[in-house]
Order: C-alpha cells, then structure tokens, then sequence
C-alpha cells in the first residue's frame, strides 16, 4: 500500500504532484496542498520559507544553487558558497524523493 502524504494545514491527504508544495519550515520539510500554501502560508513568510521548495521557483533557485556550488572550485570566491549551495540541491532532491515521487503527476 502506498503511504498517504498529508498536508501540514488541513490534515486531508494530497492526491497529485500538482497539488503538492512542500515547505521548509521550522527545520523539517513539510507538506501542503498548493491552496492550503497559497492561503495560509504566504502571510507567514516570517515563520516559514518564503517560496515552495518545489514547483518551478524551486527548481530554478535549485539550479542557481548547484551553479553557484561549483563557482568557488574555479574562482576565488569562498568555498562556503559550496556548502550552502550543495545544502539547497540536497533540500530539493530529499523534497522530490520524500514527497514528489510517490505522488502521480
Ligand atoms: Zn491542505
């Protein structure tokens, strides 16, 4: 049987990837329908991310991240870079595997 994903804010289960935006807040990633997000979450930006982890906004702030991860290895630019950069690929692969891939498209 495949496990259920449940959104953060309305507790009912979310069928389709469409649907899905998942948020990094309060140190974990979590799971919300994209209404439930758009309604409650966007006011909120203090306490949560500010924009989804997935969806188009999080795939581009990915790439810029895995760019700039690799800027440091042929620049000067502090290899912190590298670090944080890695840490926002890592957060949306973790998002797609934990959450995207068990729901249909
Ligand atoms: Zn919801």
């Amino acid at each position: 049987m495949k496990k259920e994903i449940n959104c953060e804010s309305c507790l009912m289960p979310i069928k389709a990837r469409e649907e899905l935006r998942t948020v990094w807040a309060f140190f974990k990633l979590r799971p919300y329908h994209r209404s439930c997000y758009e309604n409650s979450l966007k006011g909120a930006a203090l306490f949560v991310g500010n924009q989804p982890v997935n969806g188009f906004p999080g795939n581009f702030t990915a790439l810029a991240a895995f760019v700039l991860a690799w800027t440091p290895l042929f620049t000067d630019i502090t290899p912190a870079l590298s670090i944080v950069g890695s840490l926002i690929v890592l957060l949306r692969l973790y998002s797609f595997l934990r959450f995207e891939k068990q729901l249909p498209q």
